[in-house]
């Protein structure tokens, strides 16, 4: 998977990005296709497939990255709020099997940029039972 793994091409340098932020075992680049001005993806070096493989030193330490470059965003893009995504599996729209984090910079009057869906589950009384019981 580490050799054909486009992220980890990323992380090796093998295949260009727009890197925003490097450090030994992080590094965050520009999406190829932004859903806002500034939408950057941050990963970790090594190759974990989604967030439930992530050990949670370096989770904690890309969390602190992004928190970093969202401080940035404010500065330099003006940015006046973001939404940070997480998608873990195909069935959540995960397409590139490497742990990342969006950050999508939020603009005023930006328009429909992160979409939830339609409200679905009422029953909040059995979903807390199947949960927490
Ligand atoms: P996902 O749907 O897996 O959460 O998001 C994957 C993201 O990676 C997409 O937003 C897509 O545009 C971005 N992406 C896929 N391939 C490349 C690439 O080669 N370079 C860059 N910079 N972004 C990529
Ligand atoms: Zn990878």
């Amino acid at each position: 998977m580490k050799d054909t793994c486009v992220f980890c091409k990323i992380a090796r340098g093998e295949i260009p990005a727009k890197i925003v932020y490097e450090n030994s075992k992080i590094i965050a680049f520009l999406d190829i296709n932004p859903r806002n001005e500034g939408h950057t993806l941050v990963i970790p070096k090594a190759h974990y497939q989604s967030l439930l493989d992530m050990p949670e030193e370096i989770l904690s330490e890309l969390l602190i990255v992004a928190k970093e470059l969202c401080e940035k965003m404010k500065n330099k893009l003006q940015a006046k709020g973001f939404n940070l995504v997480i998608n873990i599996g195909k069935v959540a729209g995960q397409e590139v099997p490497h742990f990342h984090l969006h950050i999508i910079p939020r603009y005023p009057d930006d328009g429909e940029v992160i979409k939830f869906g339609e409200i679905k589950q009422k029953n909040l009384e059995e979903v807390y039972h199947k949960l927490c019981e």
